[in-house]
């Protein structure tokens, strides 16, 4: 076996641990010994004062001496076996729930002298230990600090150091990966020694650099990763884009507004990327709001002029089916453009299918489904992903490849996310963004109301529409159910119609599209006032003339999604607000998020705050973005560490190093795998 395939052998190959014990390791995610090692205790037993019976305080963990001086096993069933034992000082008794007399009488000898340790209760004026864990003739072997683990039922504190114990006597010298001067930082600890102490009872409330040297191994065998695919990407040499400025100063002219700096930047990025022969793999990142739209038609209008096909995938079809427009509107005649998703009809789509691999169709704006089955184009040139913050580090790599090697790719998100995760989840690729919105942006009034308060928010709604604006009123998931979230919303349809009669529309998840649209486009030409929805409207779609949302059961979203929501307002120049419904007596913590969002407009701010509160995992999307979890790094907590990490493999990649030096400290963090696709 080579040394570190211990590390990443299977935990049944730990002496000691039976079907049993695995079985409940691996309830804990514990598969292999690595996963034993890197969970780290939480805390300490403190088993070494030992006490007489006379002293010992009910309710608390004690160690003691005792003479065994007589059994009790009763011939009835379920009926606990009983030791009855004494020092100088007073009596105890010892129970037994489900261990057999021929173990006891092993652990308990008649008339010897026993330490046992254990939580001491009292009942019927005695002392008594219910199933002692740490029993022994040998004092010192009671007499210590455990350190305790996070147990689950069956997993006694005792069996886990046992096994803890017998690994950390196995586990095998490597040779170091991290370079001196990353060493130094952290007083020159190994893995190993990191490990061994970490598993000390001395060191659970001082962790320090043991703790931090592991932590920042396992940033760096993330940034390694996405650093080398995004090197390998870059080394695909490509046709270069060629064109100039006409087309775009013609969409310059068409629309009326002129955009910020920003905008014009990024525009530059994507152009320099798109006329380079290295293959662009970009993220575009930008605010709700912040006009990521009209950048990413400039650089799908010079890849056209350039001579190639565009193909834009949006999260839902109701966005898709916006930009198609958009595109139409923003395009000459003499661009095809076509709408392709999961509902687009048999024959319609086999003709699609057809005219893009004749190169028929400039731009082909859809949704997943666009990915999903064998499109043939004729000569794809952009791959732009709106708003798939849900797409993996793999998945993107899968993308770009699938694209071909004359294939850019722009990848556009508004999940604001800090730069320590941008790293980690998009660190495979450059990065460009919208850091300001529009000057016309106004902040958005964002109040919150408990749920008995509903007649204000019906006054404040008929006084918006008095004033010719329209009114989202978003319906959540209520417990994941579609069924019930459905009926939620219709039922504030059906409540809301007996005021504002036909005025008011309803969206959900079970409508066809037709049905959708017809609804969307009423909404879209104030045909109806108020559009009742589930979270359908939550991303890209853009309605200029509403101005107000209200969002029922707002703590049952996160902070960022509530930003998101509440995005879909306040897009065109007019005051806009943002009613966040409530059932009465919130929690402290919800009570805390609310006012998060109330205070900031800037969803960096929020996403930040929020991570704050709820840990990173729960950030829009993120559980399921195939983002390799971290065990024991924290991107707001060790913000440092990463950043440490990303100097180092910058210094890595200018040396241009392999990565061989690495390969175990990736193999350990299941880095890997993805190695033996990349060139
Ligand atoms: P997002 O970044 O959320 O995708 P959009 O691209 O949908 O944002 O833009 C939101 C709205 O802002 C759209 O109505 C768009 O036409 C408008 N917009 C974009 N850029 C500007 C600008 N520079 N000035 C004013 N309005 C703009
Ligand atoms: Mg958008």
């Amino acid at each position: 076996m080579i040394s570190y395939e211990y590390l990443l052998s299977d935990i049944n190959n730990i002496k000691g641990i039976g079907i049993k014990t695995s079985k409940l390791f691996r309830k804990k995610n514990i598969n292999t010994i690595f996963d034993l090692l890197w969970s780290l205790p939480r805390d300490t037993v403190d088993r070494t004062n030992i006490v007489k019976i006379n002293e010992l305080q009910i309710g608390k963990i004690q160690t003691i001496i005792i003479n065994v001086r007589k059994y009790n096993f009763p011939r009835i069933r379920n009926l606990p076996n009983r030791v009855l034992c004494d020092d100088e000082t007073g009596k105890l008794e010892c129970i037994f729930f489900n261990s057999y007399e021929g173990y006891i009488k092993k652990i308990l000898p008649l008339g010897k002298k026993v330490t046992i340790s254990g939580k001491v209760g009292y009942y019927k004026k005695k002392y008594q230990i219910t199933n002692p864990t740490h029993i022994s003739t040998d004092v010192n072997s009671v007499k210590k600090i455990f350190t305790t683990y996070s147990l689950t039922e069956g997993l006694t504190e005792k069996k886990y150091n046992n096994i803890i114990n017998e690994v950390l006597k196995n586990i095998p010298d490597l040779s170091e990966w991290l370079s001196d001067e990353i060493l130094e930082k952290f007083n020159y600890i190994s893995w190993k020694q990191a490990i061994l102490e970490l598993h000390e009872s001395k060191n659970i409330k001082k962790k320090g650099n043991f703790l931090n040297r592991l932590i920042f191994d396992e940033i760096l065998a993330t940034l390694l990763i996405n650093s080398k695919i995004r090197k390998s990407i870059k080394k695909i040499k490509k046709n270069k884009k060629k064109f100039d400025n006409k087309e775009f100063n013609k969409i310059k002219d068409k629309i009326n507004f002129d955009l910020t700096n920003d905008q014009l930047s990024t525009i530059k990025e994507i152009n320099d990327d798109l006329k380079s022969n290295q293959k662009m793999f970009r993220l575009l990142q930008g605010d709700v709001g912040s006009g990521k739209t009209i950048v990413a038609f400039v650089a799908s209008m010079n890849v056209i002029t350039s001579g190639y096909q565009v193909c834009l995938m949006a999260p839902t079809e109701i966005l898709a089916k916006q930009h198609f427009n958009q595109a139409k509107k923003l395009f000459d005649n003499n661009i095809n453009i076509s709408l392709l998703t999961s509902k687009t009809e048999l024959k319609e789509r086999k003709l699609i299918l057809n005219d893009l691999s004749n190169n028929h169709i400039n731009i082909i704006i859809g949704t997943h489904s666009l990915f999903q089955e064998k499109i043939e184009y004729n000569n794809l040139g952009l791959i732009i992903i709106d708003e798939q913050h849900k797409f993996g580090v793999k998945q993107r790599k899968k993308l770009s490849d699938k694209g071909g090697k004359n294939c850019d790719v722009l990848v556009m998100s508004a999940t604001p996310i800090p730069r320590t995760l941008v790293m980690t989840a998009f660190g495979d690729m450059d990065t460009s963004i919208i850091k300001y919105k529009p000057l016309n942006r106004k902040q958005i009034k964002t109040y919150s109301k408990p749920d008995n308060k509903i007649n204000e928010i019906i006054k404040f709604v008929k006084k918006q529409i008095i004033l010719k604006n329209q009114v989202f009123w978003v319906c959540p998931l209520i417990e994941e159910s579609k069924k019930i979230d459905h009926q939620s919303s219709v039922k504030r349809y059906e409540d809301l119609k007996k005021i504002f009669k036909d005025k008011v529309g309803l969206l959900h998840g079970s409508l066809d599209k037709e049905e959708k649209n017809n609804i969307l486009i009423k909404f879209l030409n104030k045909k109806i006032d108020i559009l009742v929805s589930t979270t359908v409207i939550e991303v890209g779609i853009d309605f200029p003339n509403a101005n107000t949302i209200i969002i029922e059961n707002a703590n049952k979203f996160g902070l960022s999604q509530l930003h998101q929501l509440r995005g879909r307002v306040g897009r065109g120049d007019k005051e806009s607000y943002c009613i966040l419904m409530f059932k009465s007596n919130l929690s402290e913590n919800a009570k805390k998020r609310i006012n998060i969002l109330k205070k900031n407009n800037d969803g960096f701010k929020i996403s930040e705050e929020d991570m704050k509160l709820r840990g990173y995992g729960d950030l829009l999307g993120f559980k399921q973005s195939g983002l390799q979890s971290f065990r024991l790094a924290d991107p707001i907590i060790n913000e440092d560490l990463f950043f440490l990490a990303e100097k180092e493999v910058k210094k890595i990649e200018l040396e241009n190093k392999s990565l061989h030096k690495y390969i175990t400290l990736l193999k350990l963090h299941d880095r890997a795998d993805i190695l033996n696709d990349l060139v």
